[in-house]
């Protein structure tokens, strides 16, 4: 079948930086269920896939603007360790959730010198391109109820518990 609006895609996935290095890959694992053209996937890889079939093997290269978005330096501030009051032994690489002006956010701790912690609000991949390689499984149209929820549900899809 070919990918088009409403598709449910089964497809396994690798992505890498401009390096060569993998950051994430179904490859030893489940492929991944997706309905097409709900925005859940990244926006570029989503139009590269459209037409294409069961099958296809696809190499597509992402730009940042269509990917996890260019970084924005107004994201990364400097707080003092005494404002991440209940969080012990802060270090850089650390994940947390916080209020900043833009609304809640999960932030990366970068830096942790003295007194003073640099949080960076961006999306660790924002201002990378994407390179995925994409092997094509399934597809199948969605149901109605995987329309409304606008997810994928049953094997590798969302599960409601
Ligand atoms: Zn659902």
């Amino acid at each position: 079948m070919t990918i088009t609006q409403d598709s449910v895609v089964t497809i396994h996935y690798t992505l890498k930086d401009d390096e060569g290095t993998v950051i994430d890959s179904s490859a030893s694992g489940e492929p991944l269920a997706y309905l097409h053209g709900h925005g859940n996937i990244v926006p570029g890889l989503e139009r590269e896939l459209t037409g294409r079939n069961t099958g296809d093997k696809v190499s597509v290269r992402v730009a940042p603007a269509e990917g996890y978005g260019e970084y924005d330096k107004e994201l990364v501030q400097s707080v003092p360790r005494r404002a991440l009051r209940g969080v012990k032994d802060v270090q850089p690489g650390m994940h947390l959730h916080a209020q900043t002006e833009q609304g809640p956010r999960t932030v990366t701790v970068t830096r942790v010198a003295g007194d003073m912690v640099t949080l960076d609000g961006n999306h660790p991949l924002a201002g990378k391109h994407l390179n995925f390689d994409i092997q094509i499984g399934d597809v199948r149209q969605a149901t109605e109820e995987e329309l409304s929820h606008g997810h994928v549900h049953g094997p590798h899809g969302h599960d409601h518990g």
